[in-house]
């Protein structure tokens, strides 16, 4: 199984939990000053500088999830798809649009989709300025998959 994380804090807690686990891959891409502010080591951490934009973010997720699906080689996948790294978050640092938020949507679950390994999504945080801004992205992420169901 793998957990690819993407919401903008570190999967400190999974990667602790499962650490020494190798049925689990644990995969968190996040804000690399943002809580916890002492990571825990994950399978395959990816930290982002303050202000990264939507595509060195997506050159950042599609480089972690080749890695992920050729080491994890899952049967089942958790996805947290966080609100949390969109521009308009008040603890995010990263500067994602919901354009960029729907294209990692789209990457995520068209890799799994391709490879015809299900998944299990999970919201994850989000605290925007504006609460609508977080409802859209999270109503995007169920939007995308059911998308995919045809
Ligand atoms: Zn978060």
């Amino acid at each position: 199984m793998a957990v690819i994380d993407c919401d903008v804090h570190q999967g400190n807690g999974t990667a602790s939990i499962l650490r020494g686990d190798d049925s689990v891959f644990t995969f968190s891409l996040h804000g690399a000053r943002n809580f916890p502010f002492v990571k825990e080591e994950g399978d395959l951490d990816i930290e982002l500088a303050d202000g990264t934009g939507d595509d060195e973010y997506l050159a950042q997720l599609e480089r972690g999830l080749e890695e992920t699906l050729a080491r994890a080689r899952p049967q089942l996948a958790i996805y947290l798809a966080g609100a949390d790294p969109h521009e308009g978050d008040r603890l995010g640092r990263l500067r994602l649009t919901q354009d960029g938020l729907a294209r990692r949507d789209a990457m995520v679950l068209g890799m799994l989709h391709a490879r015809a390994i299900p998944v299990a999504i999970a919201m994850a945080g989000g605290y925007g300025h504006d609460p609508e801004d977080t409802v859209a992205i999270h109503a995007a992420t169920i939007l995308a998959a059911r998308r995919l169901l045809g």
